[in-house]
């Protein structure tokens, strides 16, 4: 049978205690043994269902795993504190000094950072590379390479890796492909294409509510069990674990992600559409017009979409200020960082999600000044919301008036 990840979310079965329709909550950090030669086995990793203390494990946390491992099709899932606790961690395991990352030089500004500036302390380079380029890709690789890292749709600029191209890649040269899928869930599924590891920030669409932080590391149980291990488990000694109250409340959300999905990638697929009709530069992997729209097709699961992001130019930075301002002003959206929320949400990413990378370098990738990004919301009426904006643009001179 064809693979589906929402309906192997639902295919999960757990109970509370008491017969709850939703499972309990942990609420302890420690746990307690019958028998000293129990909680000796469970320290060296060998006591299968039990919990020794928080940071480990906890049942609540695992259960959330196990629904995201579901979702990707992978054996197993650590949950993390925030999806930077889950991407650092996961790279500072498969990584030791005078090793070697290639990496999409569009990624998220705070994985930027941490393999740009961070990394190098403890002896990891990154070389960072055109995605969509496999030659690029190929060449950048050395000896030394341990980890190809990409988006499987990028931040900001929603380049689309080909999954499939690049495991081919990293299988070659024996590399770990690691994803990180937090622009696509259910649309895409990077580990049923050949990636290795597989991330998310919880963070924004697969929770949400833009009530919490949280990540997940999806992959085999050898490569959690390793993350997780007492003695030298990043993870575990990094120290970004999930509380249990968080993790309930997320796998909750999680529940109607499909919903949620269908209508972000269906009123920004509107939104998009129109844009592009207006003459605005607009990029999304719906449109034929985007350089990979036939990549994201042949990977993509279509039940749910292209995804609820999108990007239009305006020109300059002051005008997408002004125009942020004015749609906020008139209730369209929010002018806030992150993504997947009810509301559409606005930011200029060369000012924001994106300053850590340098003025020069964000020219090079093509992050103009007037660039906005959109997390489109769950609206009831796009149409209606389009119309509002088209009125704020023409306000601000940025299309002209539509003939009657
Ligand atoms: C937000 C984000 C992250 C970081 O997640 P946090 O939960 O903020 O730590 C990583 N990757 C992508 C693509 C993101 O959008």
């Amino acid at each position: 049978m064809k693979f589906n990840p929402a309906n192997n979310i639902q295919d999960l079965q757990y109970f509370g205690e008491f017969g709850g329709v939703n499972p309990s909550i942990s609420d302890s950090s420690t746990y307690t043994f019958l028998s000293a030669k129990t909680m000796f086995d469970t320290f060296e990793g060998n006591a299968d269902g039990c919990y020794l203390y928080s940071r480990h494990s906890s049942p609540s946390n695992l259960y959330l795993g196990e629904a995201l491992a579901a979702m990707e099709g992978t054996e197993t899932a650590n949950v993390a504190a925030s999806g930077m606790g889950a991407i650092a961690p996961v790279l500072l395991q498969l990584c030791q000094s005078g090793n070697h990352i290639v990496s999409s030089r569009t990624i998220y500004g705070g994985t930027y950072a941490f393999l740009k500036n961070f990394t190098p302390r403890f002896g990891i380079e990154t070389s960072f590379v055109d995605i969509t380029k496999l030659e690029t890709v190929a060449a950048a690789i050395t000896p030394k390479t341990k980890v190809l890292y990409c988006e499987a749709v990028s931040n900001p600029l929603l380049e689309v890796a080909d999954i499939p191209a690049l495991a081919e890649l990293a299988k070659k040269h024996n590399l770990q492909l690691v994803v990180d899928n937090t622009f696509s869930p259910l649309s895409i599924a990077p580990a049923k294409l050949g990636a290795d590891i597989v991330i998310h920030s919880l963070t924004k669409f697969i929770n949400g509510a833009s009530d919490t932080v949280g990540g997940v590391v999806c992959g085999t149980q050898a490569l959690i069990d390793q993350l997780r291990n007492v003695n030298d488990g990043a993870s575990m000694l990094l120290g970004a674990t999930m509380d249990s109250l968080r993790a309930a409340s997320v796998l909750k959300n999680l529940r109607t992600l499909h919903i949620r999905m269908k209508q972000h990638s269906c009123n920004a697929m509107y939104l998009a559409k129109m844009f592009e009709a207006d003459g605005l530069k607009t990029v999304y992997p719906g449109l034929p017009s985007h350089p990979s729209h036939e990549i994201f097709k042949r990977m993509m699961n279509s039940d749910y979409g292209f995804g609820g992001m999108l990007t239009i130019d305006v020109g300059s930075i002051e005008k997408a200020n002004e125009l942020m301002e004015l749609m906020q002003e008139k209730n369209l959206g929010y002018l806030a960082v992150s993504l997947g929320f009810y509301k559409t949400l606005f930011s200029a990413p060369g000012t924001s999600t994106s300053s850590e990378i340098p003025p020069a370098e964000q020219v090079e990738m093509g992050l103009t000044d007037g660039l906005i990004r959109f997390s489109v919301g769950l609206d009831q009426d796009i149409q209606r919301t389009y119309q509002l904006m088209r009125e704020c643009m023409e306000h601000l001179n940025i299309l002209e008036p539509a003939m009657a």
